[in-house]
């Protein structure tokens, strides 16, 4: 099976420029500068990619919103958000550590397509190791003249700047992000207008996942219909899936879009030792809950919809019987409240709120109100009712908890403990 997200990645030390040419490397970007920006938009639309960083939004449609030619003479930027801070999400980090060029040659051909002369790295300032080998890419790339004016004769000039971020988790956020690469506080805007066409400094930007510009050079080198053929369900392409919690070898694997979890789970050699499997989420911290019996479901966007929850990340986390899910959701909660930026009510009020009726519950001094206001709190924080996603993400694993594992919410009530600690 091609791999193109793994087929360059070495976590020891990475391809330099002329390895990284010798496997292929930047032929994408060549094959994009012989068609026009609106034909690479056109093979990233056909390749059917949507976006890797959680919410899957049609990557070439995204691009397309950008006003082009004589609609907008003005300055365009291309951001790649690598501020990845989603709790049980760490698959940026092995592929900007193990295949940095991908990276900036996906943000290459990126740029080209929207026909943006500057490009930002935003990457999460304790990313640090990244930094070194996207800085050294960045600098060997310049030097083989694949970034700076006129690349290669073809009239086309972009400079590409790494910007590592200032560690609050709201600054992954795009518009916050935008706020933040301004020098402003990181507090997301209204959209719309969306980045798109109102973004950095008032000038139409695209803001990808870097997961998501790593696909990019593949589509360029191999076309639309092989990438499309990469996936095994409905979603094209390959997808860098990750397991944490108390599996045998938590980790990341490069798989066909629409894996089923369990491959994901068997990856990693099951539960540890005399332990079962209780629930999972399916993309990081910020979605609903799924049960065992879920596992069949293909790890992909409408089909993990249809379950009931977000694909999200990619990064599955696994909740163990001997685990108290109170617990785990106090743990969640806690550290979305530390996250929120105070910008709007109910994630600045609802979050600390939440996270202290479930301390009250989780050390056993809660009661049968305290898991009425909890549900009340989760429709206060519900989307359409914040600026930004952070809020209603928060409220996605309590919610969920609430329902499947409701007897352990009110056995800590009826009890006056945890019922995991006595
Ligand atoms: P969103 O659905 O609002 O937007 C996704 C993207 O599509 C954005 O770039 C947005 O500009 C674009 N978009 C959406 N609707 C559009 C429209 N009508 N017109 C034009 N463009 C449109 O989601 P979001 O708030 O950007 O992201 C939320 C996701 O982020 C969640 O799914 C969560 O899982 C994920 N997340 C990831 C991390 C991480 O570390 N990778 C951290 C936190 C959250």
């Amino acid at each position: 099976m091609d791999k193109p997200l793994t087929a360059t990645l070495n976590i020891e030390q990475p391809l330099d420029l002329d390895q990284y040419r010798n496997k292929g490397g930047y032929q994408g970007f060549a094959r994009a500068l012989d068609l026009t920006p609106e034909e690479v938009q056109q093979q990233v639309k056909e390749a059917n990619l949507r976006g890797r960083g959680g919410a899957g939004f049609p990557t070439g449609m995204k691009w397309g919103f950008v006003p082009m030619g004589e609609d907008s003479p003005g300055r365009k930027y291309l951001v790649c958000n690598a501020d990845e801070m989603e709790p049980g999400t760490f698959k940026d980090r092995w592929l900007m550590e193990g295949a940095p060029h991908l990276l900036v040659e996906g943000m290459m051909i990126a740029a080209y397509a929207i026909s943006a002369s500057v490009a930002y790295l935003f990457l999460r300032g304790e990313y640090r190791l990244c930094a070194t080998r996207l800085e050294k890419a960045i600098r060997e790339a310049e030097q083989a003249g694949l970034l700076g004016e006129n690349i290669q004769g073809s009239g086309y000039s972009l400079n590409l700047h790494l910007h590592t971020s200032a560690g609050r988790y709201i600054c992954g956020e795009e518009t916050a992000l935008l706020n933040a690469l301004e020098g402003k506080r990181a507090h997301p805007r209204a959209k719309p207008p969306f980045p798109q066409v109102v973004g950095l400094f008032g000038q139409p930007t695209v803001v990808n996942n870097a997961e998501t510009l790593c696909n990019i050079p593949g589509i360029l080198r191999q076309g639309p219909a092989w990438y499309q053929d990469l996936g095994r369900g409905e979603d094209a392409g390959t997808k860098i899936y990750g397991i944490s919690g108390r599996v045998k070898n938590p980790g990341l694997w490069e798989l066909p879009m629409g894996a089923p979890a369990k491959e994901i789970f068997d990856l990693a050699g099951g539960m540890q030792h005399g332990l079962k499997l209780r629930g999972w989420l399916p993309g990081g911290a910020s979605t609903d809950f799924l049960l065992p019996e879920h596992l069949d479901t293909p790890m992909e966007y409408d089909a993990i919809a249809e379950a009931g929850s977000r694909l999200g990340t990619g990064g599955i986390i696994a909740l163990d019987d001997k685990h108290c899910p109170v617990g785990m959701v106090l743990n969640l909660i806690r550290f979305f409240a530390q996250e929120s930026c105070g910008w709007c009510t109910p994630c600045r009020d609802g979050l600390p709120w939440a996270s202290e009726i479930l301390n009250r519950i989780e050390s056993g001094r809660g009661s049968q109100e305290d898991l009425d206001e909890l549900q009340r709190l989760c429709d206060f924080m519900w989307m359409g009712k914040t600026f930004c996603a952070l809020a209603p993400g928060a409220v996605e694993p309590m919610s969920s908890a609430m329902k499947y594992f409701a007897d352990d919410f009110q056995q800590h009530i009826d009890k006056g403990c945890c019922p995991y600690r006595h």
